[in-house]
């Protein structure tokens, strides 16, 4: 049977983080009453069709926005109605996103008597006056309390660290660091900030000095290698066995569906997504854009270089050629022998793969290997 993803998306919030551009608002109860509703109903619609009848899911993933800032009666009864509507595996990988200052252990057991396996904590910074400065409202002692509480019940526990926010020091990320690794985090997310347009952040002028960010990630990826942790995509790091399947889906160019306000799919070579207005989606509005990707055409060529680049697994080579036509070693041959020489790319076993020095150059080599 094929194998399939769902992601739900939670748009709330209990305050804006100001560096945050996500779908996401601070809502009342009678909005989230109507959303769950919509959300209900999409899901029930779809696993009528029968479409994906032949697919087991063996990921699930609700993102946000804060899913942990709704009642958990919401997320039960999504869980109940997907595992009504669609085969869910026994050992569905089923992860929730949760904010330090609304996880709490009524939520934690919901979520885990309801299916879910697997909780993500954003820490982001382990310096309470930074997190105040970038509009979190928790400090490090609710992050503390929320791990407590998460791995008291799950036995795969991730976290989020942030990478080059305004004032942040060399000591903040090595704290943070040590926190998650130390209390041995079994997954950690480590995303260099990037100051989008429209967003509080964007209007105070600052700017990530990006010599500055490389250093930081520099030290996040070494520290954490000596943890133990490996590196298996440019922002994720895991311990042995807990690399992330869901986001491993989006890399390896498997099936998702998504649900509710901006969700993305990727189904039946289509790709596809929801409309990012919460107001319009409410009132029925749905899919915005929809684009076929011819399974063996230079879309999917492109796309399955640059997302596998991204990943520690690399691109096999022999597997691109058959099912792209593209021949890599023949077509860049001296593009690839030379980034060899210079460090940056590396091939075992027919799998090009970038080093660690590649990774700071990411963008500049996929763009002359695979466009
Ligand atoms: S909690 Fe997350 S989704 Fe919500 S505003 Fe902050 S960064 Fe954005």
């Amino acid at each position: 049977m094929n194998k399939l993803g769902i992601y739900i998306h939670i748009p709330f919030c209990n305050a804006k983080c100001s560096y945050c551009d996500f779908v996401s608002s601070v809502c009342g109860d009678d909005v989230k009453a109507a959303y769950f509703s919509r959300l209900r109903s999409d899901i029930l619609e779809f696993a009528s069709s029968g479409k994906a009848q032949d697919k087991t899911v063996d990921s699930i993933y609700f993102g946000g926005g804060t899913p942990t800032s709704v009642a958990e009666k919401y997320i039960a009864q999504i869980m109940d109605l997907l595992r009504s509507g669609f085969n869910v595996a026994s050992d569905c990988e089923t992860t929730i996103e949760a904010n330090p200052e609304s996880l709490t252990s009524i939520k934690a057991e919901c979520y885990a008597s309801s299916g879910i396996n697997r909780i993500s904590i954003g820490l982001q910074s382990a310096t309470d006056s930074l997190l105040s400065e970038i509009g979190r409202i928790h400090t490090v002692y609710d992050f503390i309390k929320a791990a407590d509480i998460a791995q008291s019940r799950f036995n795969n526990v991730s976290a989020d660290l942030m990478l080059a926010l305004p004032g942040q020091t060399v000591r903040d990320v090595e704290k943070a660091i040590n926190l998650l690794a130390g209390r041995q985090f079994n997954h950690i997310s480590a995303y260099s900030l990037k100051v989008e347009e429209g967003t509080p952040l964007f209007s105070t002028g600052y700017q990530p000095d990006e010599d500055y960010a490389a250093d930081l990630y520099s030290l996040t990826r070494s520290m954490l290698e000596q943890y133990g942790y490996k590196g298996y995509e440019v922002s994720n790091f895991a311990l042995p066995g807990y690399e992330c399947r869901h986001n491993m889906r989006y890399w390896m160019r498997g099936e998702y569906l998504g649900f509710g306000v901006a969700a993305h799919s990727f189904y039946d070579n289509e790709r596809y997504c929801m409309t990012s207005d919460l107001k319009a989606y409410l009132s029925g509005e749905g899919i915005t854009e929809k684009t076929f990707i011819q399974p063996d055409g230079e879309e999917a060529a492109e796309e399955t270089a640059m997302l596998a680049l991204r990943t520690s697994y690399g691109l096999d080579l022999e597997k691109y050629r058959q099912t792209f036509g593209r021949d890599l070693l023949k077509d860049r041959g001296e593009l690839i022998e030379e980034l060899t020489e210079s460090g940056y790319v590396e091939i075992n076993n027919g799998k090009l793969t970038l080093t660690d020095k590649g990774l700071y150059v990411m963008n500049e080599i996929i763009v002359r290997l695979v466009l």
